[in-house]
């Protein structure tokens, strides 16, 4: 029963998790199309970095860095971090480290460690590079059929096998404009590839049966096949230059990417070996971080063929899907840059700074940025005994007037935004210390 109530209530977490993520998707893909390393200007720890952050931002552009702003979590308390992007290696960062000091522009910058468990947006912000080949482009990709494996009958996990299809749908149909056709695999009909551009096989329930059409057509055709996780063993291995076995291992906790160590929850893993390396490319390997031993994670056959040996965002951790995002390209095509992002300020609430809050939409203006504004109507702090309506903060609802007027929108975000808590630190609807 403990064990069972703990897995209960590890999942629950996720799905906010998962949530979380999803609004996280489209900016992180904008992400990887820029080269940076990043640099933290301030530490964490104070909240005063949150006023401070706007101008900083404001000094450190007009010194001629490329700066963007982080929103970072510690104990409990968010504050605004500047991150200065440097394009290049450790060293150079710890130079333009070195340089603003000398400016004066900084007190004692810190580049990100590497092996630090910190916020997601942190981590994405270090680690943003090109698709490899930036300006190539694929024959156009219009049609694509999308397979997903019958219910599990167990479910532990938050989503089901068409839940998570979905989700997979909408992360492409973010990226690339495709018509995303979606169906049980076991309902695959022979010649079904042949309408599409890309056949995408979501292998998630290892006990559901895959039509033996299915196999031979992925074993003769020329089209692009992106295929995730099980059964890919039945496939013919000498075409595709590597081999899968049929058993797998939770070993491996890390993945590796260009360069980059990720980190990975421990998930099944199909073990890959390479039987043809002209034929098989390894994009990313898994590696254990007790034994060290790494085998591959993502594969490229034939530059038409895209496995990958795990179920990407199965459990989302920390940087986890950003291999699987920025290798899907391979799949669906390389691209100019494009610069999306949405940008939502979170948690203002009575007790926010109307200061600061005016000085941002200026700022964002100049910008021609539109901001969302989560908006929290009442602040409470039991402990300080503290109640306040945002009725009582006219100079606040002035400035959010002004934000309206220039057509940034007003989100509600909860009531009071906390349950036994302080506002924007607790949760409203649901008590994080009972998962009810
Ligand atoms: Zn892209
Ligand atoms: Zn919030």
């Amino acid at each position: 029963v403990n064990n069972n109530w703990k897995i209960r209530r590890k999942y629950l977490l996720i799905l906010s998790i998962i949530a979380s993520y999803i609004l996280l998707l489209a900016a992180s893909l904008v992400l990887f199309s820029n080269t940076a390393l990043a640099a933290w200007i301030s530490e964490a720890g104070s909240c005063h970095n949150q006023e401070y952050a706007p101008e900083m931002q404001m000094e450190l552009e007009e010194a001629g860095y490329s700066t963007h702003m982080a929103k970072v979590e510690s104990e409990g308390k968010e504050f605004t971090g500047v991150i200065v992007d440097v394009n290049g290696s450790l060293r150079e960062v710890q130079n333009v480290g070195t340089a603003l000091v000398q400016k004066g522009l900084t007190e004692e910058p810190s580049p990100i460690a590497d092996e630090k468990d910190t916020d997601l947006l942190e981590i994405l912000g270090k680690k943003r590079y090109l698709p490899r080949k930036p300006t190539e482009t694929n024959p156009k990709i219009e049609n694509v059929l999308l397979l997903y494996t019958e219910p599990l009958e167990n479910q532990i996990n938050p989503l089901t096998t068409r839940e998570r299809a979905e989700m997979f749908k909408d992360l492409v149909a973010s990226h690339w404009s495709l018509n995303i056709y979606m169906k049980l695999a076991s309902e695959y009909e022979q010649g079904d590839i042949d309408d599409f551009d890309v056949l995408m096989y979501i292998g998630e329930n290892y006990l559901s049966k895959i039509p033996k059409s299915l196999i031979n057509d992925v074993n003769n055709t020329d089209r692009e096949v992106l295929w995730i996780n099980y059964y890919p063993w039945e496939l013919d291995s000498r075409k595709l230059g590597f081999e899968v076995s049929g058993t797998h291992s939770f070993d491996f906790d890390r993945i590796s990417y260009r360069g980059y160590d990720f980190k990975l929850n421990p998930t099944d893993t199909s073990l890959i070996e390479v039987i043809d390396p002209k034929k098989a490319k390894v994009l990313a390997w898994l590696v254990d971080n007790e034994s060290g031993k790494s085998i591959p994670a993502i594969v490229n056959a034939n530059d038409n063929f895209l496995y990958v040996s795990y179920l990407p965002l199965a459990i989302p951790y920390l940087d986890e899907p950003i291999p699987f995002f920025n290798a899907l390209h391979e799949t669906f095509g390389h691209h100019e840059k494009v610069s999306k992002a949405l940008l939502r300020l979170e948690d203002i609430h009575p007790e926010s700074d109307f200061d600061d809050l005016a000085m941002i939409n200026g700022f964002l203006k100049e910008k021609k940025v539109l901001p969302h504004l989560a908006v929290i109507p009442v602040y409470v702090n039991p402990e300080k005994n503290i109640n306040i309506s945002i009725l009582d903060r006219p100079q606040l609802i002035n400035v959010l007037k002004d934000i309206l007027s220039d057509n940034g929108t007003l989100i509600l975000h909860g009531y009071t935004h906390q349950y036994d808590g302080v506002t924007g630190i607790d949760f409203e609807f649901w008590d994080v210390c009972l998962p009810a």
